[in-house]
């Protein structure tokens, strides 16, 4: 009992010192806007509207990269509550679905598109994934015409921690020099596919003139911040609302605490 209650304390303890000390911006990665059954990176049009209008109803302030990128290099202030959404893979849908939603509400997002893979059908993958289109270049420069932000989600989409530095440099020079080609502005954010990353994909991303880049982990960092592997948090297409709140909350560290408790659980179980 006397432990439990120590807990208890010790945790509160945590809870209160990271939510007033650390200024961690919660940035959410979706992928398709779409209704397709059985796709966990799917989310239904219907619900993102529902997490935009939480968003909006609780005074969050959608930021780019660039804001963060300017806010932790030079100080640039934020607005209050502010959080980061991003699309990976850059599918038609985000453009069709998404990007009305966003305007309504005067909200800012960022895409990641591949750039070999524009304007093309999902291939680059065998995953038994529902065929479906990616954004062509027209739909990206309005993507950008409304005030959205675009980064690079490499040439192809490879598994970077299997790529030698001759690729991954291709993978990043490349992709950012097409992209800007045909888009006409600057390419300054990296987004790893897969999430996946290392030390080598993080020097080949900064020796290509990128500014930070974005990662998925597995234990996620409590404290520290790297700008060229910065967490990001899953929207799944079942995300409950209570949870997508506490995913943007000031106590996101809850989550965070609750994924490393879940992976322990489950690599304790996998054991026996
Ligand atoms: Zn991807």
């Amino acid at each position: 009992m006397v432990f439990t209650v120590l807990w208890v304390v010790i945790l509160g303890a945590i809870i209160v010192f990271y939510t007033k000390f650390c200024k961690r911006i919660p940035i959410l990665m979706y992928h398709r806007i779409a209704t397709v059954p059985g796709e966990r990176n799917s989310l239904p049009p219907e619900k993102f509207k529902e997490q935009l209008d939480y968003l909006q109803q609780h005074g969050y302030n959608p930021i780019t990269l660039i804001d963060l990128y300017k806010h932790y290099s030079h100080q640039v202030p934020l607005p209050p509550k502010p959080v980061i959404l991003t699309f990976d893979d850059g599918y038609e849908d985000n453009y069709l679905t998404a990007l009305p939603l966003l305007r309504e509400r005067n909200m800012r997002a960022t895409v990641f598109p591949i750039a070999n893979w524009v304007g093309k059908e999902n291939k680059w993958e065998n995953f038994n994934h529902q065929l479906t289109r990616t954004m062509n270049w027209n739909q990206l420069k309005a993507w950008r015409a409304a005030g959205m932000e675009i980064g690079s989600h490499t040439l192809e989409h490879p598994f970077l921690t299997q790529c030698d530095e001759t690729r991954l440099d291709k993978e990043f020079r490349d992709s950012k020099a097409i992209l800007q080609e045909n888009l006409g502005s600057t390419i300054e954010f990296l987004c790893y596919p897969y999430g996946f990353f290392d030390d080598k994909t993080i020097h080949a991303a900064r020796k290509n003139g990128y500014k930070g880049a974005l990662a998925i982990y597995d234990n996620a960092p409590l404290w520290r911040q790297d700008l060229f592997a910065l967490p990001r948090i899953p929207i799944p297409s079942k995300q409950p609302l209570w949870e997508f709140a506490l995913k943007v909350s000031r106590f996101h560290i809850v989550f965070i605490l609750l994924r490393k408790l879940e992976r322990s659980g489950k690599r304790l179980f996998c054991k026996f």
